[in-house]
């Protein structure tokens, strides 16, 4: 199967394995594994594949896909190829999103999910796929009900069990409708979205996701498909996606955050190994930009997590490189103007005691903002001797101030206000 050229990018497109798209370290080619579940062996290939035909730079991304970087265009074919042979190519053809749902890392081996989120996200992919004309980045989360609860993501239509034979139908703006039973929701599901493809076509350009439509038209949209409104589902406790989780199998799983969401490939060959010798049956990739390791017993998901953790990853919630993100900066990628991870890794220690209250905290090597589309708190964009401070923004927005790393530790102190003492800082080049 041939790829298309990277420059093939138009708005609203997103990469995948067989259309790259090109970044400051080379063309970035993201994988969508089916069921986003992984072999060992198949761990160890992606290492393996990365440093063969990339920088040996590897993403997880907030959707829970990998991504290798620095893919040279020459060996793009081989690296399709040997994907394939693999099995780890699953992505829709044409110009909708490539894979359309999300969900939790143990979806369908969670102890307390309420039904098998995986086999609904599967039945939702299938028939969500045979919609013609949904946008690239429209996304579906189909979340089981249990503890690992993926309220925090954003999604153009949410489906949320809320007991064995119940899912509520959720979109944006805090609407819910239904409930409908779980072997009607797929169908629910793709009823939905095609409507959203009919009222989108009505005003080419202005509708590209759920959330650009009104309350009332949201609400037309539900009642079209004969659903009636519901009251929002139980608020759940804050989830915690990383460290030792139990199956609905009596097995246990470890989950983990990579730091920053990256990895290099020999750190992937190292984990893949520790997979094997742990006799792990499933890897999951988790939208907490981690893997999930299934199907252990308990004193092997304790002995595997620490062994984890002294390979730095985060197994600790409160870990504050967990509300972080990072681009891969310099040395790795050519338009950095910042060796962004390094400093990153720093900042989250001085940090931690805001991070741990909620901060967010991005670090851009430059304003393409790889690793952050949206806002945070506070971002830094690197430049000159130092980094652009912007508050409450993103790479395009206006910094207050731009200061070194060692002035920007010393501002950030354990105990300061933050925006006291950034916006104290003058708007000049320190
Ligand atoms: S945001 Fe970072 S990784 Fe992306 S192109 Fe800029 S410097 Fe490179």
């Amino acid at each position: 199967m041939s790829a298309l050229a990277p420059d093939d990018m138009r708005r609203g497109w997103c990469p995948g394995t067989l259309r790259p798209m090109q970044t400051g370290d080379g063309w970035l080619v993201r994988l969508h594994p089916p069921r986003g579940a992984l072999s060992p062996a198949q761990l160890g290939l992606i290492g393996e594949l990365a440093d063969r035909h990339g920088n040996g730079q590897i993403e997880i991304s907030g959707r829970g896909n990998l991504q290798l970087r620095g893919v040279r265009e020459e060996t793009h074919p081989v690296l399709v190829e040997e994907l394939f042979a693999a099995g780890l190519v699953d992505e829709a053809q044409g110009d909708g999103p490539h894979r359309l749902t999300l969900t939790s890392p143990l979806a369908g081996r969670e102890a307390s999910e309420l039904l098998d989120a995986a086999a609904l996200a599967e039945r939702v992919e299938r028939e969500g796929r045979g919609v013609a004309g949904l946008p690239a980045k429209f996304g579906v989360v189909v979340d089981g009900g249990g503890a690992l609860a993926l309220d925090a993501f954003a999604a153009d239509l949410r489906l949320r069990a809320i007991s064995p034979d119940q899912v509520a139908i959720g979109l944006p703006g805090g609407l819910w409708f239904g409930p409908v039973a779980p072997q009607a929701a797929p169908g629910v599901a793709a009823t939905l979205l095609a409507s959203f493809v009919v009222t989108a076509g009505e005003r080419p350009g202005q509708i590209r996701r759920m959330r650009d439509l009104g309350p009332a038209e949201l609400a037309r949209l539900a009642t079209s498909c004969r659903l009636e409104p519901m009251p929002a589902p139980a608020i759940r406790p804050e989830p915690e996606p990383v460290g030792v989780a139990a199956e609905r199998s009596g097995r246990f799983a470890v989950l983990t955050g990579l730091p920053f969401g990256r990895s290099d490939a020999q750190m992937l060959g190292r984990l893949a190994a520790l997979a094997l010798r742990f006799a792990v049956d499933e890897i999951r990739l988790s939208p907490w930009r981690g893997l999930g390791f299934c199907g252990l017993s308990k004193p092997a998901a304790e002995a595997l997590a620490a062994a984890l953790a002294s390979e730095g990853l985060v197994l600790s919630p409160r870990d504050p490189r967990l509300l972080v993100s990072a681009c891969a900066g310099a040395p790795a990628c050519e338009r950095a103007a910042a060796p962004t991870l390094a400093d990153a890794a720093s900042l989250a220690q001085v940090l931690a005691p805001l991070l741990a209250n909620g901060l967010t905290l991005h670090v851009s090597g430059c304003a393409k903002s790889c690793a952050r589309p949206g806002a945070a708190d506070l971002t830094l964009l690197g430049g000159e001797a130092g980094y652009d401070v912007i508050l409450a923004g993103g790479t395009r927005d206006g910094p207050i101030a731009h200061l070194t790393l060692a002035e920007l530790v010393r501002r950030l102190e354990p105990g300061q206000d933050i925006r006291a003492r950034l916006d104290a800082a003058p708007h000049h080049r320190e």
